[in-house]
């Protein structure tokens, strides 16, 4: 199967291949002829199985042939849970449609509203938004969905656990109702279900991966250390085997600047990203370490999710996650598009409970490894963990407890403090 054999038009061809993009991965093969039908699709896929492309190009094409009635009205909406893959997803879009006469703009919290704004009222034909900037806009009349003919829910699964339906059944209300709806999501909860369900007309399903695969294409290995030396064998394994581009998940914020300052005073190039930095400090940490300015990218999950970054070879838990899940979404940084990876855990006596968790969710042991010199030291007994915020999910949606406490605290915005819209959140 090549891109050629997908029925798309010369011009995306001719961008897929300015990518560098030989051969469609398997989504891509299936969805983007659905799409071109013009059909509802139900998709499984994760990040890194090149699912963006899987519906971007055959949004482009469904819009490229038809001419916009009026002034250029939104046409394509692209719903995601975050700033940073909404921002991706809207430089794939920019990428893949550089040969058509298309517009389209990324909207999102944390940033200033009046260049969104401008941006909107010179109209665009593809919109990628986050739901809580999206309806600020609707609120301010500065947006208007009438006309959009194809939506993309992207990561559902993560909209809903992040305390989304509502605001995303208050957009559905603003579409029309005749429209294609194209769904992805890495699990299908039954919460997944019912939202599809309501919103899906016969839709093609499309399962490419089972969900957990990350865990098969990465090799993972264990690292048993004392909580008081992770930082030192972290700094150790970076130095000692040469990594360049190292993702390193903590569970809090404070653990990520903690940890990158400290990295930095080994002399290793570091940058933090999470919910509490503003959107431009973190657009260029992951700047920097995409082009390798900075070695170690220290992240949190809220933050590091949907991240799109090739070829990462490593990625580290410098602290297990407290839901398992989470682990699963850490790990798929690396090995993707089918690429191999490594995920190492550096994992303390108080994690014990934590690996048990994860190791039963991937239904595998994971492999342990003492690095000499770091052996843990037995008389030391476990404490408990800190959190951070983040608790083995009790369901999703609004009634999920950490709704508020997950969200970025610099997303809110003056819209978001209007009493008038009853928020409780302040939103992305
Ligand atoms: P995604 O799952 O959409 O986040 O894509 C994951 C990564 O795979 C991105 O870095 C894409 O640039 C890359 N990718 C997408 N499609 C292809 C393809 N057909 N061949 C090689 N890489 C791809």
């Amino acid at each position: 199967m090549t891109f050629n054999d997908l029925g798309l038009s010369a011009e995306l061809l001719r961008a897929v291949s300015e990518q560098g993009y030989s051969q469609p991965t398997p989504i891509q093969a299936k969805a983007i002829p659905i799409v071109l039908q013009g059909r509802d699709i139900l998709a499984a896929a994760q990040t890194g199985t090149g699912k963006t492309a899987g519906f971007t190009l055959p949004l482009l094409q469904l819009l490229k042939g038809k001419k916009p009635v009026g002034r250029r009205p939104v046409r394509a909406l692209v719903l995601t849970p975050t700033r940073e893959l909404a921002a991706q997803i809207a430089e794939s879009v920019t990428n893949y449609g550089k040969h058509l006469p298309l517009r389209s703009t990324v909207i999102f919290g944390g940033v200033n509203i009046r260049p969104q704004i401008a941006a909107l009222r010179q109209g665009v034909d593809i919109l990628v938004a986050t739901p809580g900037r999206l309806l600020d806009h609707v609120g301010q009349k500065t947006l208007d969905l009438s006309q959009v003919e194809i939506l993309v829910l992207d990561e559902a699964d993560r909209m809903l656990d992040m305390g989304f339906i509502h605001d995303i059944r208050k957009v559905l209300a603003l579409l029309p109702r005749q429209r294609q709806n194209l769904l992805f999501s890495a699990t299908f909860s039954n919460a997944i279900k019912q939202l599809a369900g309501g919103l899906l007309d016969s839709p093609t399903l499309i399962e490419v991966a089972q969900r957990n695969t990350a865990a098969e294409r990465v090799a993972q290995v264990v690292h048993p250390v004392d909580k008081k030396r992770k930082r030192e064998l972290l700094s150790f394994l970076i130095g000692s085997r040469n990594w360049k581009q190292v993702l390193v998940f903590t569970r809090t914020k404070h653990g990520a600047n903690r940890l990158a300052g400290q990295l930095a005073k080994d002399g290793i190039g570091a940058a933090a990203i999470h919910g509490n930095k503003s959107q431009g400090a973190r657009t260029k940490a992951l700047a920097d370490f995409k082009k390798g300015a900075v070695q170690v990218l220290v992240a949190t999950d809220i933050a590091a999710r949907g991240l799109d970054i090739d070829q990462l070879p490593q990625v580290v838990n410098f602290e297990l996650p407290n839901v398992s899940e989470d682990y699963v979404h850490r790990i798929g940084r690396t090995g993707r598009a089918g690429r191999e990876g490594e995920a190492i855990s550096l994992v303390s006596i108080d994690e014990q409970k934590l690996l048990r968790d994860i190791e039963r969710l991937l239904k595998c042991k994971v492999p342990k490894e003492i690095i000499a010199g770091y052996r843990p030291d037995p008389s030391i007994v476990a404490e408990p963990v800190t959190t951070g915020g983040r608790q083995p999910a009790a369901g999703s949606g609004k009634n999920h407890p950490n709704r508020n406490r997950t969200r970025p605290k610099n997303g809110r915005n003056a819209a978001a403090r209007k009493p008038k819209l009853g928020r409780v959140a302040p939103r992305g």
